[in-house]
């Protein structure tokens, strides 16, 4: 640290990302990246708007903004997007709580939300999973504070139904209620329709995973209007240009090509659902994971052991995870299903 950063900057934990190992090829498990890339209509759109570079991003993010409104079903005044979901995320956390307002999330969640606490100096409440690592939605029932929940839940998968949510939402009135909807797609349901219902519900979601443009940068928040506005004053006291003129063609055209992404989802969710039965098989204890990953573990044996010799043996990068109740639980993400059947048969052997 130099003797000129900030308080601020000096007390908060960053947060570490998953590898991005550059030179040896490994078969990448451990962000929730896609195995496919996305599809040429995308990549067109980039260089046709690469041609305009000389040119900002249009700050109002039009043509986006109204396409991810019709596939949603909501207003455009309802959407407002962030460069990464990470970015909404940031955007929310400085519209809506403060040191006077602070957040509720689960114990077992995406490590950032912490991180994001601690930089904006909001105080948060870690509401324990069940042992089986549900979310426990009476835990929130009337709480008195914000509320992030991922839904599907990272790294578990697991996920809450509607109705909870809706209970979670109408019991704080006085607070907004943040759905993470990172990996919603590959699990058939989304709390969407809810923000119509419920104007102290947000959803914020990301072209990461689902639409395979981790590296475009891409997130969204769906709200009512007002809530909407209040980001979009946020959004506009940071980076009004916050999403770049590639990216923005790159959502557009990913939006056209749904029906491409839908396959795709299919193809996913059946090796997902493969994958958990091989390792139920080999007798891994695994979580009923909606997400574009399984959350396993095998009794016995750390999962610092397994991280290392699928790494070291079969070239698998996997996210082993770190925090006391889940020191031995691994996370991996779905791959192509060749690879999926290469990593079954190297866990075959552990
Ligand atoms: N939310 C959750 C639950 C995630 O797992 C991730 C991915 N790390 C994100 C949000 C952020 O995704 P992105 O910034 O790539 O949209």
């Amino acid at each position: 640290m130099s003797q000129f950063l900030s308080k601020v900057a000096g007390a908060i934990t960053p947060y570490v990302p998953g590898e991005q190992p550059r030179g040896r090829a490994f078969i990448k498990l451990n962000t929730n990246e896609s195995p496919f890339p996305p599809p040429q209509s995308v990549t067109d759109a980039i260089v046709t708007a690469s041609a305009s570079l000389n040119l900002y991003s249009d700050p109002e993010e039009t043509l986006l903004r109204a396409a991810l409104a019709e596939y949603l079903g909501v207003a455009p005044q309802c959407v407002s997007l962030g460069n990464g979901s990470d970015e909404n995320l940031a955007f929310i956390f400085r519209a809506f709580c403060d040191d006077e307002h602070g957040i509720a999330f689960p114990d077992i969640t995406y490590g950032f939300y912490p991180v994001l606490a601690g930089f904006f100096g909001v105080p948060y409440a870690e509401i324990p999973v069940r042992d089986d690592f549900t979310v426990c939605a009476d835990g929130y029932a009337g709480l008195g504070k914000n509320v992030v929940i991922a839904n599907p839940n990272a790294p578990t998968g697991l996920m809450m139904s509607n109705d909870d949510i809706a209970k979670i939402a109408s019991s704080n009135p006085e607070h907004v209620v943040i759905i993470d909807e990172a990996y919603a797609d590959f699990s058939g349901q989304s709390a969407v329709p809810l923000t119509a219902e419920f104007d102290n519900l947000l959803v914020v979601s990301t072209f990461s995973k689902s639409r395979f443009l981790a590296g475009a940068r891409l997130g969204y928040t769906v709200a009512n209007a007002e809530l909407i506005a209040d980001i979009e004053r946020v959004r506009y006291s940071w980076n009004p240009y916050n999403v770049n003129a590639m990216t923005l063609a790159a959502g557009v055209a990913a939006l056209r090509a749904s029906d491409f992404y839908r396959e795709k989802w299919a193809e996913i969710i059946e090796t997902r659902e493969w994958l958990k039965r091989e390792l139920r098989r080999l007798g891994f204890e695994v979580t009923d994971s909606r997400a574009n990953f399984v959350f396993c573990r095998k009794p016995g044996v750390p999962g610092r052991d397994l991280y290392d010799k699928l790494r070291r043996d079969g070239g698998f990068l996997v996210r082993a995870l770190s925090a006391p109740r889940i020191r031995d639980w691994l996370r991996i993400t779905i791959g192509a299903r060749a690879d999926m059947e290469a990593l079954a048969r190297a866990l075959e052997h552990m």
